[in-house]
């Protein structure tokens, strides 16, 4: 068997003990529920963080060892400290894969990986969701059909103040009218980021057949394999090379 996917799951973990209607939907926190659905899968390896562990739980230890980074946050944003952040983006160039879930468009990380402002329109109004699968033949769609729904969810519309998606994934209907692009992929250096709208606060999406499916498959898809720390080396070359060849081209081009 394969050696398996270190996964983190990161959550807030902030309205979970502040609302009891969202205390009762995720009694262990989102970050658990997420959790406890990836550990359905033999070769995933699952741990949890959050925002009011040291360091966010986001030590290098943990960063070092995680392939794979799920990132939940809404009403906390700004007190994930900028140092944390500068640490994740890096881990991501290296080779870390991150999915960003709903509110996440407006996480520090996020935004720091996408280099725009990531706004949306949005509103709480208990909307169906229906998400198309516009790309039917990408692993993180394995397993789904031409479309899937979330009876209720917050809305989220464009314009997404998002740079163009290496792919598009889902695109989401809701029932008051809006379209948004409510899956999409960038790689950035050499990790691989999945932003993935559905999961407000106060609905049982995290319970949701297709949106856990989407989330696993996502992981093994983010999962790149390799760590290469940032270096910009100064080499000698493989093969031996005419003598004094940079004179020689400078005479040519003319170029000094
Ligand atoms: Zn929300």
């Amino acid at each position: 068997m394969s050696p398996s996917i270190r996964v983190t799951v990161w959550g807030e973990f902030r309205h979970e003990r502040t609302n009891p209607l969202v205390a009762a939907l995720y009694p262990e926190g989102m970050h658990e529920t997420i959790a406890a659905s990836l550990r359905e899968h033999p070769d995933l390896s699952v741990r949890t963080a959050w925002l009011d562990q040291p360091e966010h739980g986001l030590s290098d230890a943990v960063l070092s060892e995680t392939d794979v980074l799920i990132w939940w946050g809404h009403m906390a944003h700004s007190e994930v400290g900028d140092a944390v952040v500068a640490k994740v983006k890096a881990r991501v160039l290296e080779g870390m894969g991150l999915i960003a879930l709903h509110s996440a468009h407006y996480s520090k990380i996020f935004k720091a990986l996408m280099g725009t402002t990531c706004s949306l329109k949005w509103r709480e109004a208990n909307d169906k969701e229906r998400l198309w699968n516009v790309n039917p033949s990408h692993p993180i769609t394995r397993g789904l059909g031409e479309y899937f729904e979330i009876p209720s969810e917050e809305m989220y519309g464009e314009p997404f103040g998002i740079p163009e998606p290496d792919q598009l994934i889902f695109i989401s209907w809701f029932s008051g009218g809006e379209v948004f692009r409510s899956g999409a992929i960038w790689q950035r250096g050499h990790g691989r980021v999945f932003y993935f709208r559905p999961g407000h606060e106060t609905y049982p999406t995290y319970h949701h057949p297709e949106v856990r499916r989407v989330i696993a498959n996502a992981v093994r898809w983010a999962h790149s394999g390799v760590r290469l720390t940032d270096i910009c080396p100064n080499v000698k070359p493989l093969e031996s090379l005419p003598a004094d060849s940079s004179a020689a081209t400078r005479e040519t081009t003319g170029y000094r």
